[in-house]
């Protein structure tokens, strides 16, 4: 009893190939010999019929098999597989929590506003299905590294309230504020004018010093810092840019102003004195 097989039959190159099949057959069919028998065959019914030529091919050589019964069809049938997980057939893990908004999506984890100098990002949940978010809350960008408070380093045209921040020692929010009402936005604000009277609401006085000479050119942000008392708090002007030079230590904001900046403006800030009665 010998046993059968299914075969598919394939032949020519990387570029144009062909096939058949699939069919039934006994295992073990010598292809070579079948060929070279079916290649007699052609080649002496061309001779008989005294044709000039005889035109062999792979889909005769598979109809010379078949209709020699070597071999067999087998009914088969073609399914084209397509495995969807996208849209709502998407994996949507059950351990994330459902939407409020809609209840049936569920969060996914997703990250907003990076504030690099902070190490300050932001994350929160976005609903797979209506797109709500929810749940921002701040955490380290750099997980090996504690956030920084935000103290207003990085916040645009702020290098006016930062400075002024940083010389009275008074937190970024409320300073941020009271410079608002004096005319501060992204954009900056008018000094020393405005800034001045921010300061004042405040409990400080801004009191303009001379910035000292460097011969003839104006001196660098090192060369005034290091003449600068390490008791007394300064706000230093440069080229539109403010930056606070407190008991010594240069406090710049996310600007990162060059130590060889030229120094325009140079101001002490004093707390006002009580005024007697
Ligand atoms: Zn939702």
């Amino acid at each position: 009893m010998s046993s059968t097989v299914t075969y598919m039959l394939g032949w020519g190159d990387h570029y144009e190939r062909g096939s058949s099949g699939p069919f039934l057959g006994p295992v073990g069919l010598d292809f070579a010999a079948l060929s070279a028998e079916y290649r007699r065959e052609r080649y002496a019914e061309a001779n008989i019929a005294m044709k000039d030529h005889c035109w062999l091919s792979e889909e005769d050589f598979c109809s010379w098999l078949l209709q020699k019964g070597i071999l067999t069809p087998v009914e088969s049938t073609h399914v084209e597989l397509d495995i969807r997980t996208s849209g709502d057939e998407a994996f949507v893990p059950l351990h994330w929590p459902e939407c409020p908004q809609c209840s049936r999506g569920r969060g996914e984890q997703e990250y907003g506003m990076l504030r690099r100098s902070l190490n300050r990002i932001t994350a929160f949940r976005r609903c797979t299905e209506c797109r709500h978010e929810w749940g921002h809350v701040d955490e380290p960008n750099d997980s090996k590294r504690p956030m920084i408070e935000d103290d207003g380093r990085d916040t645009t045209g702020g290098c006016v309230p930062f400075a002024i921040s940083k010389a009275c020692g008074v937190e970024w929010n409320t300073v941020k504020a009271i410079c608002a009402r004096y005319g501060w936005t992204e954009n900056g604000m008018n000094t020393p004018h405005n800034a001045a009277l921010a300061i004042r609401e405040l409990g400080y006085d801004l009191v303009a010093v001379d910035v000292p000479r460097n011969g003839l050119s104006k001196p660098t942000l090192k060369q005034v810092a290091t003449q600068l008392s390490t008791a007394r708090s300064y706000i230093i002007g440069i080229r539109g840019h403010w930056l606070a030079v407190v008991n010594g230590r240069i406090i710049d904001n996310d600007n990162n102003s060059g130590m060889t900046s030229r120094v325009v403006e140079l101001y002490e800030v004093r707390k006002q004195q009580a005024v007697a009665a």
